[in-house]
């Protein structure tokens, strides 16, 4: 099976990307949706965090409130490592089930959309990496837009994560999501069409 490792930075436009190409018919999974699943109310990821966090982290039913984590986190930089530390062998072992499961029933082809992807340095999930560069202005003006932040907390979740244009560096395909949606749609289908023709060889 051959898998595209899909990246980029905080509101850079993974999420569309993603959306394109499953309305392609790409098989997704999506790193972020699994994070949220393996921290559900007593799962082993759940109890560390509470274990680690506190009981202040919670909702009243008791499942992990995420703003209130992020806001610890993004105020202190062990806490964030040690949160991440939770969290990544969850995640990447569902990943890696989610994908065996795939190959199984013959699936050809996989996206996995992991926003830290060369952070926490899974590069070798992937036969190939693509990342969504978005330019600096318009990737905090639509964080600002989304997320309600204020700009100097916008600017310190971009500033947490590494340097998006070195992630475009490092990518097989860069998608760039600057301009309109329409501009990325057909990049991303001209890119899928491609990495379709390089699992068909591989
Ligand atoms: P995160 O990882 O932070 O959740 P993301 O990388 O998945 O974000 P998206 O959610 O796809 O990013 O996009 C971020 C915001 O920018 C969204 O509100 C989305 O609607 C908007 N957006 C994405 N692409 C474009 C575009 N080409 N033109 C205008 N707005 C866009």
């Amino acid at each position: 099976m051959y898998v595209i490792g899909l990246t980029g930075g905080i509101a850079s436009g993974k999420s569309t990307v993603s959306k394109i190409l499953f309305e392609a018919g790409a098989f997704i999974l999506d790193a972020d949706q699994i994070a949220h699943d393996v921290v559900k109310p007593h799962s082993p990821a759940w109890a560390d965090i509470v274990n680690t966090f506190g009981k202040a982290v919670l909702c009243t039913d008791r499942t992990v409130d995420r703003r209130k984590l992020g806001n610890i986190i993004f105020q202190d930089e062990p806490a964030r490592k040690r949160l991440e530390a939770i969290m990544h062998p969850h995640v990447r072992q569902c990943i890696d089930e989610n994908l065996t499961e795939y190959a199984r029933q013959d699936g050809k082809i996989a996206v996995v959309d992991v926003p830290l992807l060369y952070e926490v340095g899974w590069q070798q999930l992937a036969n190939e990496v693509w990342v969504v560069y978005v330019e600096r202005d318009t990737q905090l003006q639509r964080l600002l837009n989304r997320n309600g932040l204020s700009p100097a907390q916008a600017r310190a979740r971009i500033a947490a994560q590494m340097d998006l244009a070195a992630k475009a560096g490092l990518a097989d395909v860069v998608i760039d999501n600057s301009r309109e949606l329409q501009y990325t749609r057909s990049q991303v289908l001209a890119a899928w069409k491609q990495a379709v023709k390089r699992a068909a060889l591989q």
